[in-house]
């Protein structure tokens, strides 16, 4: 399906061309027809869906539908955010597709001087992109007039109330006309959100999309050679070399998690392990020390990381590459969200080469390779099996190497997965290790 079935204008279509997009993302696809229909609608969907561009696209098409007659331009749509950088990233979109258009747009949001917002106000917008706050303080000094709205959109609107926004909003909502179509985004659908919305949507469309399981096109992903000794080095170089401040690394297992938490500690790096055997207020704790900054790693494992939240990851490192290839997909997920940019890198030895074909023919795509100097693998190093436990065999695995003890390997975590890819049936060296007990 392309977009031009989407019942877009042709500048629409131009600008939707010029940015590259060839087909309409699931949300795009659900939400443009209704919203052109000036029907509520309810939308489930994370960032990264494209909902930007799904509410983006058809608000311009209406206002320019009903192009406005008088002298005065007056803010017909308004955009909520919860955020000052989702209030900029909304607002280069609609700037973006809205190119060819005549409409003009203004993005405020608190922290910056008001007057450059209150002139530009002043010159009449017809899109306005805000967050509550500043939004409010416009409304008190009367250099915003919410009159004239004709769309409402409540973009994270469940991310707007954990951040406490519930009253501005509310605030908001009592100065716009009652007839007005709102269009409301959140990616979770907490009671709040349902009694917000019941309070604010007539007969609204629901529209829920997943989330997308290919990999996304904003993580630039790469893989670097390296041996397996040598990884934990590489990963600390990397980290203080390209001055990381804030890197998600992951790794197979709970032990493997715990000791390269401890390892980059050494490396006088802040890090700190995040996995299944850890109480949920150390695991709180860490995620808070890690989004405040204190932490600079958090070193998790997949069924850990399942319940993470934190938005706008910029660096994802797989320390290990996952058995199951569907977990690549998840865990660069974490990165490249919210229109941001992002980096996956897979540090990847020899075991796992087998691994990383399995990855490449899910995507469907090769990832960019290549060694960074000094680190170039060792062309003497055989490859190792890569030994997982197979369920309710505790000790399956000690055959395959030196013998030193993994019972800190959870069972949880890596005998419910299939043994995918791992070479587990060729013999081990003796006196190696697989790659996640050298982790
Ligand atoms: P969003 O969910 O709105 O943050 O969008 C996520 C990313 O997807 C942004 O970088 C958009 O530029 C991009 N995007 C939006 N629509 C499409 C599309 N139809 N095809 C490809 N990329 C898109």
């Amino acid at each position: 399906m392309s977009f031009d079935t989407l019942g877009l204008s042709a500048e629409l279509l131009r600008a939707v061309a010029e940015k590259g997009y060839a087909d309409p993302t699931p949300i795009q696809r659900q939400a443009i027809p209704p919203i052109l229909e000036k029907r509520d609608i309810m939308a489930g969907a994370q960032t990264g869906t494209g909902k930007t561009a799904a509410f983006t696209l058809p608000l311009l098409q209406l206002l320019k539908a009903d192009a406005h007659k008088g002298a005065r331009r007056t803010i017909r749509a308004l955009i909520l955010t919860p955020t000052r950088e989702l209030a900029a990233q909304v607002g280069e979109s609609v700037a973006t597709y809205g190119k060819h258009m005549p409409v003009r747009s203004a993005v405020i949001f608190g922290g910056v001087n008001i007057k450059p917002q209150i002139e530009k106000l002043r010159n009449g917008v017809d899109i306005l992109v805000a967050t509550p706050g500043r939004l409010l303080d416009h409304v008190g000094q009367k250099t915003a007039d919410l009159s004239h709205v004709e769309v409402l959109v409540l973009d994270e609107a469940d991310r707007m109330l954990d951040m406490g926004f519930i009253r501005d909003i509310r605030r908001i909502l009592a100065v716009l006309p009652k007839t007005r179509q709102n269009l409301l985004f959140s990616a979770t659908f907490s009671d709040e959100i349902k009694k917000l919305a019941d309070g604010l949507l007539n007969s609204p469309a629901l529209i829920e999309v997943a989330r997308r399981n290919t990999a996304s096109e904003r993580v630039a992903q790469s893989v670097h050679f390296v041996d397996r000794e040598r990884k934990r080095e590489l990963l600390s170089f990397l980290i203080g070399s390209r001055n990381w401040k804030q890197v998600l690394v992951f790794t197979r297992t709970k032990h493997g998690a715990n000791r390269l938490a401890e390892q980059l500690e050494r490396d006088g790096i802040r890090a700190a392990a995040i996995h299944g055997n850890k109480s949920q207020g150390a695991r709180t704790r860490a995620l808070s020390d890690f989004k405040q900054g204190a932490v600079r790693v958090l070193v998790a494992t997949d069924i850990a990381a399942r319940g993470l939240d934190i938005d706008q990851l910029p660096h994802v490192v797989n320390f290990e590459l996952p058995n199951v290839p569907e977990d690549y997909v998840h865990r660069i997920g974490r990165t490249g969200r919210a229109g941001n940019e992002g980096d996956a890198i897979s540090l990847v030895c020899m075991d796992e080469h087998k691994l990383l074909a399995d990855i490449e023919r899910m995507l469907k795509r090769e990832i960019p390779k290549g060694v960074i100097p000094g680190y170039e693998p060792d062309p003497s190093v055989r490859a190792m099996p890569i030994v997982q436990r197979p369920a309710g065999n505790r000790n399956a695995n000690v055959r395959a190497g030196s013998g030193r003890a993994t019972s800190g390997r959870s069972r949880s975590e890596t005998s419910t997965r299939a043994v995918r890819g791992a070479t587990a049936k060729a013999p081990a060296p003796q006196g190696r290790r697989c790659l996640s007990d050298v982790a």
